[in-house]
């Protein structure tokens, strides 16, 4: 969309749900988002459920649920991963939205295993290359003969989306048990929240300012406890470890 609209296009993002990227942000970083991106210029209609194109000859518009029709020269689609499981529906595998395996990759029939993108393991389907990697891992120790299990991936979005750096890790939605510590400034289009439970970073979304990605990222991997800093750690890695020396 960035791209269209820096070559001169008029452009809108239909999002078919009350907000941006609702599985990597939490409300109010998809609010600040997509603020942040009409201010580039491109208009963002949310809530907005596309029932089909219309034109004749090419396209002249995308028609929505609530009967209007935006008119459109061009229309992208984006609408994320959906597994190829036919293979194994037809051999009467076990499948939802992938093929269902167990924490040891394994589908309900113990001679076949699936991992990458077709697997679905508990509720989730992973889009992504790391948690295939990781699954590939485990299972290749358990053809192996030796005990692993796969408990699920960490997963982390670390983006620039048109323009505006965007890095969400972890349980990053506040919880009973949670605390939440926040940094914001609207107009700088600044946010930083993070999500502390039992003194150890939880999850962590960041919109505007990227900086100590990775630096958060490894604390919610190792669950290390981070009271000493927790007052620093909005300030990113140099804060926290001058605080912590
Ligand atoms: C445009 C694009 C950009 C992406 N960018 C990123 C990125 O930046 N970072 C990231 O982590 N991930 C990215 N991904 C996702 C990533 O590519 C996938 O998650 C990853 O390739 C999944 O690996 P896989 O081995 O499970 O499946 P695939 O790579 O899809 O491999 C499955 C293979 O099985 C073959 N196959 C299917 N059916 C049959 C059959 N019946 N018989 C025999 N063979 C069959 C297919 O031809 C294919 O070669 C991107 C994907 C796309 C499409």
């Amino acid at each position: 969309a960035y791209g269209l609209s820096k070559a001169g296009g008029q452009v809108m993002l239909l999002h078919l749900v009350d907000r941006l990227m609702e599985r990597q942000l939490d409300a109010e970083g998809a609010a600040l988002l997509a603020e942040a991106i009409t201010a580039r210029g491109i208009a963002v209609r949310l809530g907005a459920a596309s029932t089909g194109f219309v034109g004749t000859d090419k396209v002249e518009g995308v028609a929505l649920q609530d009967g209007t029709v935006v008119p459109a020269d061009l229309v992208v689609v984006a609408i994320g991963v959906r597994p190829n499981a036919d293979l194994a529906r037809a051999a009467g595998l076990a499948v939802n939205r992938g093929v269902l395996v167990d924490d040891g990759l394994t589908t309900d029939d113990d001679s076949i295993f699936a991992i990458g993108e077709c697997a679905e393991h508990r509720g989730s389907v992973y889009g992504l290359v790391e948690p295939a990697h990781e699954q590939a891992r485990v299972l290749a120790m358990r053809l192996a003969g030796k005990s692993a299990a796969y408990e699920g991936s960490l997963l982390a979005t670390n983006l620039k989306v048109s323009g505006v750096g965007v890095f969400s890790a972890g349980a990053f939605e506040a919880a009973e048990g949670t605390e939440t510590v926040v940094l914001r400034d609207r107009n700088a289009g600044l946010y930083r929240k993070f999500v502390l439970r039992e003194g150890r970073l939880a999850g962590c979304v960041l919109v505007g300012d990227t900086q100590g990605a990775l630096f958060y990222l490894g604390l919610i991997r190792s669950g290390q406890d981070i009271s000493a800093i927790r007052a620093d750690l909005p300030f990113g890695e140099h804060y926290c470890t001058a605080r912590a020396a």
